[in-house]
């Protein structure tokens, strides 16, 4: 029997806001335990929770980055259990309501296109954290990190494999930390961190199997290895007969292995209901709208617009950091035509790439301006410096600085312009025809090849200057005749 694996992520992303989502503490990472959690954050008695504005904004500028529908109207909602982390005994998140509900995140997978629906995201406060180490048989609590703001990001059951998954991850990761910068990303100090739902299903089959969630990864390696450990472990389960029961398990990254933490609760167990001390939360078409007007284009959206400009092959290159579709989307802008934008589009990657290769520099420190690119390709389309004069020549002058760096002066002092002059093309091609009788008869006799080298020494008379349509033609005319 062949087996599909079927995976679901819940990813806990911490909001870059300098102060917790209901209380005035600082969020920052490091700080000695509960030196940053005030009355709100310890659960006193008699304080009140304040929403903060700024983590309300981030849930949205990712809800806008996703294509998700924004909830004018969500609710915060009390979610019971008893932990001693959890010093109020319920931890404030958004359960029926929640402020961002579905939209979708693309991703590439051996260079296939796959989309990943999301469910929802939703507002909700971390915990604060347990430490079992420095206690002699006891546990100590650090609620610094309690009221810490996050978004919780969940996927449908979209992914078939561990690959995929760990697609995803990295593409919500990027866009989260570098398109929309709502979050630091850091993995190791748990600013983004995920759940992992699994089950397997017979290969064909449209029902999905029971799930286990493993929690708490904090690393795309660990994600990897945890999901393929389950997925085996599931499948060599069900092979010997057993069945799987719906749990919480955890990963231990040093033998690789998942085990049951609890069997899994139901919703029901939380008791959830709305929260009492928090107005429903309230967003203005306003608000929307000065949070669109204030988004950076994401990679995502900047490679969807390259595509459109017709260029499809380069796109996902150019688009693939901020630095480089920063400097070259501007130039294709400048461009009517797709087969304009191509040459620049492989002028970048190509060239000057590797110019910026030599002397390890990011493209945003680029000594060759989209400006002067621009120029050196007009005088290439207009015909007066070849196509392989400006990549090897003028790209190098400009680089390094001659003239100012300025094309049409590196031009004119170098005597770089192309010769189109007819009459002085066909009396070099006369001269190259007479020396080389032996290839015009090989030509005549029908070898293709003859006549590309009678260009090359047509060019090479020339000092790679003549233009090479006008050479190809005059050419052909004159061996025909
Ligand atoms: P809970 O909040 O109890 O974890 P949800 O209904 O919110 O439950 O689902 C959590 C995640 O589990 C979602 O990402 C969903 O896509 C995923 N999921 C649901 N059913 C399955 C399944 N059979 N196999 C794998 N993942 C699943
Ligand atoms: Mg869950």
């Amino acid at each position: 029997m062949k087996w599909e694996v079927v995976i679901g992520l819940e990813t806990h992303a911490q909001l870059s806001t300098t102060s917790k989502i209901f209380s005035g503490a600082s969020t920052a990472f490091g700080a000695k335990p509960n030196t940053q959690a005030c009355a709100v954050d310890i659960a006193l008695p008699g304080v009140l929770p304040v929403l903060n504005k700024g983590a309300v904004e981030r849930a949205i500028r990712f809800g806008l980055a996703v294509g998700a529908k924004i909830n004018r109207r969500s609710i915060f909602a009390r979610k019971n259990y008893f932990y001693p982390d959890l010093p109020k005994g319920y931890q404030i998140s958004q359960y029926e309501t929640p402020i961002v509900e579905g939209g979708s995140l693309t991703i590439l997978v051996n260079g296939e296109e796959k989309t990943v629906r999301l469910t929802r995201a939703h507002l909700e406060e971390d915990a604060g954290k347990s430490l079992h180490e420095d206690f002699q048989g006891a546990t100590g609590i650090d609620l610094n990190r309690a009221g810490t703001p996050l978004l919780e990001i969940v996927t449908e059951p979209d992914m078939r494999s561990a690959a995929e998954a760990v697609a995803y991850a990295k593409a919500l990761h990027r866009l989260i930390v570098e398109d929309i910068e709502i979050c630091d990303g850091n993995m190791q100090e748990g600013s983004f961190r995920c759940d992992a739902n699994v089950s397997i299903r017979p290969t064909g089959s449209d029902k999905f199997g029971t799930r286990r969630e493993i929690k708490n990864l904090n690393s795309f390696a660990f994600l990897q290895q945890a999901i393929e450990f389950e997925r085996n472990w599931q499948i060599e389960t069900l092979e010997n007969g057993g069945s799987i029961q719906q749990a919480t398990v955890l990963f231990d990254p040093d033998t690789g292995e998942t085990r049951t933490m609890r069997t899994k609760e139901d919703a029901h167990d939380y008791r959830y209901f709305p929260d009492p001390d928090l107005l429903p939360l309230e967003v203005t078409e306003e608000f929307i709208d000065q949070i669109k007007a204030s988004k950076p284009k994401s990679l995502e959206e900047q490679r969807q617009e390259m595509i459109a400009l017709g260029l499809e092959g380069t796109a996902n290159q150019i688009t693939s950091s901020r630095a480089m579709s920063t400097f070259a989307l501007p130039i294709f802008a400048k461009f009517d035509q797709v087969e304009d934008r191509k040459v620049l589009a492989n002028w970048i990657l190509g060239p000057l790439s590797a110019k910026l290769n030599e002397e390890n520099l990011d493209i945003s420190q680029s000594k060759v301006t989209g400006h002067q690119l621009i120029k050196m390709y007009e005088h290439v389309k207009s015909g007066a410096i070849s196509a392989s004069t400006s990549t090897n020549v003028l790209l190098a002058a400009m680089w390094a600085g001659e003239y100012g760096g300025d094309p049409d002066a590196i031009i004119a002092a170098k005597g770089l312009k192309q010769i189109s002059d007819t009459n002085t093309i066909e009396k070099i091609v006369d001269e190259v025809l007479a020396a080389n009788a032996q290839q015009v008869a090989d030509y005549k006799a029908g070898k293709e090849k003859a006549f590309n080298s009678l260009v090359g020494q047509v060019m090479k008379a020339t000092k790679g200057k003549a233009n090479p349509q006008q050479v190809n033609d005059i050419l052909k005319r004159k061996l025909a005749g």
